[in-house]
């Protein structure tokens, strides 16, 4: 060791990221030498709540999903010994395209009398009876887990491959579209956007791309119990990490591997750690690295180009609305790659965040490329645009709420997420036949080296970050 390196602060576990992934983690290791780095002021990446204008806003994530025995979520949080503070919403989502409406509640006859009413096809307990079959069967698996780069991660990988097979056998095969068109012939156009609109916010994909057993667990979200979280999605984060040391406001800008450790360069200071876990995207990671081995195996990856363009609304009326609305327009959003936007308000009840009035975070899906090589007038008069587009069509829907109530308006693009929380694209990669076995594993071929996030297995979300984190934490604790 280099006498710089005897002076250097050690650590035993570093993490690089305080989202959803980095939080887990963390937070089930708690009891061990480690330290949260984060960019940012706030904790919680696309999870966090901000404040501006003298209000609070939750930046991406509004809804909490799988706090019910026997789910990941809920497993995770009781290791933990952490009881969030969370308010189930029993209309999960309110889904609304033009004058059709449907409650996506968590009963599921409750819901088939509501699609029957406005999407009836002859066969829908059929398709909705094997989606909800579908999640369940999925959601009891003993061996998720996917992990690459060694023989026991290999054998380990198989056996969670062949429950899956077990378990789902040909329906494995089986393409999202495929199942729709033979289960629910002759869809009408509406009833597909229906269906699409809700993969697209929880797949980042639409029924082209996915699998059956994809579209299913996207399509079954809200049969779980979905949860608002009182003071903010960042509140949760806050909980989790409020034993582990975190060094906020302080961004790793270089890693540099030597023998046997890494060590960490940050803008405040140098660290030797033992082993390092990146929370950042798994397309933005090469940058931390100048070992050539290491930036090639991240550079792999290719850019998953989803990313959101968010509008943030402070109304000056408190009024018990729903938690979550998706509206789906019959026309595209500029600048956008969808016709639906999700609004999601803050509950009347809740001090902080409805203190003055509701605060909304209404979001929809974009590319990062449609932000880039503008000049700052271009930028500037496109953001505008799109905002100003979304806000027109949210006062159509919402006839409780005048545009004099509207007292703060702003919106955030990909470049918006760069500048806070280093990632332009915000979503994880579709998982598909094609992609399922390229995906990145929580582990890298290089020792002490590890990922976490919405961009690793299993994907975006809280559910889908969690079963990696679960990996991730086998890895760690070498179980
Ligand atoms: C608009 C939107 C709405 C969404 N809605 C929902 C929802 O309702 N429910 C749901 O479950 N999911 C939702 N999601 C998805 C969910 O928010 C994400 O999948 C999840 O939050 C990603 O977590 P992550 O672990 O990948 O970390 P990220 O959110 O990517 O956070 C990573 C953190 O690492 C920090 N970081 C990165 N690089 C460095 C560095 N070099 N040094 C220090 N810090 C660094 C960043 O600042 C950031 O805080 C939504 C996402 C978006 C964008």
């Amino acid at each position: 060791m280099s006498l710089k390196e005897l002076i250097m602060k050690k650590i035993d576990i570093a993490i690089i990221g305080s989202g959803i992934g980095g939080s887990l983690t963390a937070a089930l290791n708690k009891n061990k030498d480690i330290v949260v780095f984060e960019k940012d002021h706030n904790l919680g990446g696309c999870a966090s709540t901000f404040k501006r204008f003298g209000a609070y806003f939750n930046s991406g994530a509004t809804t909490f999903v799988g706090y019910e025995n026997g789910h990941i979520i809920k497993n995770i949080f009781d290791k933990v010994g952490l009881k969030p503070d969370i308010l189930q919403s029993e209309i999960a989502i309110r889904n609304i395209q033009g004058n059709k409406k449907v409650d996506r509640v968590q009963n599921f006859e409750e819901f088939l009398t509501q699609l029957n009413n406005v999407y009836y096809h002859k066969n829908n307990r059929v398709f909705w009876t094997k989606i909800k079959q579908i999640d369940e069967k999925f959601w009891k698996l003993k061996h998720i887990y996917f992990a690459k780069y060694s023989l026991k991660a290999f054998f380990k990988s198989s056996i969670f491959i062949l429950e899956l097979l077990k378990e789902f056998k040909t329906d494995l095969l089986i393409s999202a579209d495929k199942f729709i068109n033979d289960t629910l012939p002759n869809i009408s156009a509406e009833y597909k956007a229906f269906i699409d609109s809700q993969l697209l916010i929880t797949l980042q994909t639409t029924s082209q791309n996915a699998t059956l057993l994809s579209m299913s667990l996207g399509l079954a979200y809200p049969f779980h119990k979905v949860f608002y979280v009182n003071g903010g999605m960042g509140k949760l984060i806050e909980d989790l990490l409020k034993d582990v040391k975190v060094n906020k406001n302080e961004q790793v800008i270089s890693i540099q591997k030597n023998d046997k450790q890494y060590i960490l360069k940050t803008t405040k200071d140098e660290y030797l750690c033992n082993k390092v876990v990146l929370n950042s995207t798994i397309f933005d990671s090469s940058k931390l690295f100048e070992d050539e081995k290491i930036k090639s195996y991240f550079q792999g990856f290719k850019f998953g180009d989803q990313s959101a363009f968010v509008v943030y609304l402070k109304l000056n009326i408190k009024k018990e609305l729903i938690h979550h609305y998706q509206i789906v327009l019959n026309k595209q959003i500029p600048n956008c790659i969808s016709n639906s936007f999700f609004v999601s308000l803050s509950d009347i009840n809740d001090e902080k965040m409805s203190k003055d009035g509701l605060s909304l975070t209404i979001s929809t899906h974009s590319k990062a490329i449609f932000w880039e090589g503008l000049t700052k007038k271009e930028y500037e008069e496109k953001k505008e645009e799109t905002k100003e587009f979304i806000i027109k069509e949210f006062l159509k829907y919402f006839d409780t709420v005048k545009e004099e109530n509207i007292t703060r308006s702003f919106a955030a693009t990909s470049k918006t997420f760069y500048s806070f929380i280093n990632r332009t694209n915000c979503g994880g990669k579709p998982i598909n036949i094609k992609s399922a076995f390229s995906l990145p594993s929580c582990n890298t071929p290089f020792k002490g080296l590890y990922n976490v996030g919405d961009t690793v297995f299993a994907g975006q979300g809280w559910p889908g970050v969690a079963i990696g984190v679960n990996v991730l934490n086998k890895e760690l604790n070498k179980i």
